[in-house]
């Protein structure tokens, strides 16, 4: 049986519009409804037919819902929740795609104190932005972190669990706090330092950014890819995960530091033992399909 019957996605960008496209090509018969404050991108919606119909207003889109998924960015979530609040169905259920967990729990909480929250993180995506950007194989053979709060009614977390897992991911549940801890080092630090050494390389006077652009292979060019990501997703990002950013910066300051010491002091043992174990666990991820291993990312020269 279908976990749900009438899905409703608030927000029709590269991931709510990649849901929508995803439950159409795995659950034909649910009908999908979407709505976006952003008028242009319900016109999109409407012409790329991802949704069985637009809404006009967020309370209008929830109505008759059995799941409602936000896909606005991280740090407005409990405002748009506060906007349907009052026409939200008592039996409905409310999820999210955010991507920090403990700060969305607390507001969405907050906002529809008397409904089922079970909010969810997606770990699939790209750089791109907006309704155009989606596609129905998003999320197939990636991870979702469902992340219920305390206390969950776990048949409404099986029901959230089960819409993930016929979208093609494979599921994984989490306290919200911790969550953010491990989303904290292997998500958000990698593009703070993708930002920064984009940002760096760009600053630079000696060397100009024509030779920047030129010379981008050499490693440079896969962080620009990173650091193209959108700006209010990753601002919203760092504001609401803020205490677990900050204490893997630490750790990563205090490991750049150790680093800086062995290159200052000769210590080639130092560096070819971080570059061996930093080399193995390359491998694993492509050993668990989490990464193709083909060469230099799989672009093509010519
Ligand atoms: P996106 O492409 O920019 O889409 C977000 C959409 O929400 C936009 O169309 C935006 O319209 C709309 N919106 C903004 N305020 C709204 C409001 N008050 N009511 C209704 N719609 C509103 O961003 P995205 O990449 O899909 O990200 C959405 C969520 O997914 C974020 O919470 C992000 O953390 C999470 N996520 C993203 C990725 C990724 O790789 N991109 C991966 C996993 C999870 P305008 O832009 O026109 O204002």
């Amino acid at each position: 049986m279908l976990p749900f019957a009438r899905v409703t996605i608030i927000g029709l960008g590269l991931i709510g519009s990649s849901v929508a496209r995803a439950v159409q090509a795995t659950m034909p018969t649910v009908r999908v409804t979407g709505y976006d404050a952003d008028a242009t991108v319900r016109e999109a919606a409407d012409q790329l037919q991802f949704c069985d119909d637009v809404a006009d207003s967020a309370g209008a889109a929830v109505i008759d819902a059995d799941l409602v998924i936000l896909c606005v960015p991280v740090g407005i979530m409990g405002d748009v929740a506060a906007e349907f609040a009052a026409e939200l169905p008592a039996d409905a259920i409310v999820s999210d795609v955010g991507s920090c967990k403990a700060e969305i729990v607390r507001a969405l909480t907050e906002a529809l104190p008397n409904a089922t929250v079970i909010p969810a993180h997606p770990v699939a995506g790209t750089e791109r932005s907006g309704p155009e950007a989606g596609f129905a194989t998003l999320f197939r053979h990636r991870w979702c972190i469902v992340t219920p709060p305390e206390g969950a009614d776990p048949v409404a977390v099986e029901r959230v669990s089960e819409f993930w897992r016929r979208l093609g991911a494979q599921v994984e549940t989490m306290a919200p706090e911790h969550h953010d801890r491990v989303l904290a080092v292997t998500s958000h630090l990698p593009h703070l330092i993708a930002y920064t050494i984009v940002g760096t390389a760009g600053d630079l006077e000696e060397v100009t950014q024509s030779e920047v652009i030129k010379y981008s292979a050499g490693g440079f060019r896969d962080f620009t890819r990173i650091a193209a990501s959108d700006p209010t997703m990753w601002r919203d990002i760092f504001l609401n995960n803020r205490e677990a950013v900050l204490e893997m910066l630490q750790r990563f300051s205090e490991d750049l530091s150790h680093l800086q010491r062995a290159i200052r002091w000769g210590d080639g043992d130092a560096l070819f033992d971080l570059f061996t174990r930093t080399r193995a666990i390359r491998r694993s991820i492509v050993e668990q399909g989490q990464d193709d291993d083909v060469q230099d990312f799989g672009r093509t020269h010519g």
